[in-house]
């Protein structure tokens, strides 16, 4: 959060399913985290968002794991394993997580640009 405030840019996440996976925290927050239910993360970074005036959109999670994002070649086989991404089609390696969470701020900038599902008003 304290990143996007400072860079000025929007969050983009998936969808609640999966949030899990893709959210980030500092080990003494993790364990709390992990007791919470989806929705009630989802309403937590929906509520930080506003506080802070960050752009906030949800995105359509699916394939964002297979998906590569230098080429958008999507194949199950291009998530070698829980950390590796290698595409089938133009050969890039990058880190399995970093991969997906290109996908999903490239998602999430295309839908921001749509003027579509902003959940959360401008900087009062
Ligand atoms: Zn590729």
């Amino acid at each position: 959060m304290t990143e996007a405030e400072r860079t000025g840019r929007g969050l983009s996440l998936e969808e609640l399913k999966g949030i899990r996976n893709r959210v980030r925290l500092r080990k003494p927050q993790r364990v709390a985290l992990h007791s919470w239910a989806f929705a009630q993360l989802g309403d937590f970074i929906v509520y930080k968002a506003k506080r802070a005036g960050v752009p906030l959109v949800f995105v359509d999670p699916a394939y964002t794991s297979q998906t590569c994002a230098e080429c958008g070649h999507v194949d199950k086989r291009n998530r070698v394993d829980q950390g590796l991404f290698i595409c089938r089609g133009c050969g890039v390696v990058a880190h399995a997580d970093r991969n997906a969470s290109h996908n999903i701020a490239t998602r999430g900038e295309r839908v921001w640009n749509a003027g579509r599902e902003s959940r959360v008003p401008a900087t009062p």
